[in-house]
């Protein structure tokens, strides 16, 4: 079957085509600007890259030119829409309501609007999105894939925060946790490649992206992550400053003159690694700028690198030991260095790397030496063909 995956932003838009039989993306694409000007960058598997800009007024007028440019003559990937089977949609958040993925019916999306208040800037665009293709390819099943879902296991004393029982009750204030899909996808993968027994696993998966966040997976179950309530929480990130004391919140509000409108904004968007460095939310920018002697990089990596390492010990604790971490997404897949700084930390656990299998890009390693005590690998996150594979399960 051929599944289109849909990641649909505010103002943007990802998609691949992929085959489910050879798991292989027969495109990748991303629509920008959509409600702007509109700018779609489409590649068919082994082609060159088509740069299209035209006028998207709305997600509908998105999709359309996404399928347009799937079937085109020239740079097209299949000969006609009805090759589509399935659609698998990224939903960012299904709060309590769902701890699995689900076939998308007007229930559904009913339960998934309850969570808009819980996410309001992804999920009223994953919505948009679903509505859109519903509108041009009715009849074609679609499956919804959460980010929160894979953490639906985490037990009470991992999700509760230490505030009045009530606002859980009320509001459903609590620890959800994100980037679910790939967490999951990548501890699969690790149980493959280091021949774990699921039922007896205890395994860390560090996703560390431009959002980053630390999973304990223990037999194939996340038993605690470090994103919370929103993806806010947690370790440092590009432009997020992660876990902080709140009372900050009040603190800067009276010495700036600040609403909290506008301390939010600078925890999501100017803090992280980019406002302690004043260099960049890149963590290959920050690694030139600390190379060549600026103080406040090295404090900023050191900073992130720290917390990691410490979310890592925290969590071999929560599951009384770790027989694998995974390092996955952007930095983590690429950054070798960074990987060596963590693991230096983790000394204490048995951990040995061999620094040759370390020195690696991009691709499923086990990068600890035969004696190493822990395993650790390096494993490219695929969450496109993880939504694939759980629309084609659903289906
Ligand atoms: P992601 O959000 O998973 O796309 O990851 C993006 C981040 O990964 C970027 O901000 C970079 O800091 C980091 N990154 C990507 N490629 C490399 C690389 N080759 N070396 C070091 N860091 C990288």
């Amino acid at each position: 079957m051929k599944v289109l995956v849909i990641n649909c932003g505010s103002s943007s838009l990802k998609y691949q085509l992929i085959d489910s039989e050879s798991e292989k993306a027969l495109a990748v694409g991303l629509c920008e600007r959509i409600g702007i000007d509109g700018r779609l960058n489409h590649t068919p598997a082994g082609g060159e890259k088509v740069v299209m800009e035209a006028p998207m007024g709305n997600h509908e007028a998105a999709i359309k030119m996404v399928l347009d440019a799937l079937t085109d003559n020239n740079h097209g990937v299949i000969k006609s829409l009805s090759e589509i089977g399935a659609v698998g949609h990224r939903v960012v958040h299904g709060g309590e309501k769902f701890a699995s993925s689900v076939v998308i019916t007007e229930e559904v999306i009913a339960a998934i609007e309850e969570c808009n208040d819980l996410a309001p800037l992804h999920n009223p665009a994953n919505l948009i999105g679903i509505r859109a293709c519903q509108a041009i390819m009715p009849g074609v099943p679609m499956v919804g894939v959460f980010d929160t879902a894979f953490h639906q296991t985490m037990p009470p004393k991992a999700y509760l925060y230490g505030l009045p029982y009530e606002y859980y009750e009320k509001y459903k204030i609590r620890r959800y946790g994100f980037h679910g899909t790939s967490h999951s996808y990548v501890a699969k993968k690790t149980l493959d490649l280091t021949g774990l027994d699921t039922n007896n696993s205890k395994v860390i998966v560090c996703h560390l992206g431009n959002g980053a966040s630390i999973t304990a997976v223990l037999n194939g179950k996340s038993v605690d992550t470090s994103m919370g309530f929103t993806p806010l929480e947690g370790l440092i990130m590009g432009t997020r400053s992660g876990s902080i004391d709140p009372a900050i919140i009040e603190f800067i509000a009276n010495k700036e003159g600040k609403s909290i409108e506008e301390i939010m904004n600078i925890l999501q968007k100017k803090s992280g690694v980019y406002g302690m460095s004043g260099v960049s939310s890149d963590f290959r920018d920050l690694e030139a700028a600390a190379d060549s002697g600026n103080e406040k990089a090295k404090i900023a990596k050191e900073v992130f690198i720290y917390r990691v390492a410490r979310y890592i010990g925290s969590y071999a604790a929560a599951m009384n030991g770790v027989d694998a971490i995974s390092f996955t997404a952007g930095l983590g897949e690429n950054d070798m260095k960074v990987r060596a700084s963590v693991l230096s930390y983790l000394e204490f656990l048995g951990i040995k790397v061999d620094t040759e299998k370390n020195n690696t890009r991009g691709k499923e390693i086990v990068i600890t030496t035969d004696d190493s005590k822990v395993k650790v690998c390096v494993i490219p996150t695929n969450e496109e063909l993880a939504i694939a594979r759980e629309t084609v399960a659903l289906l």
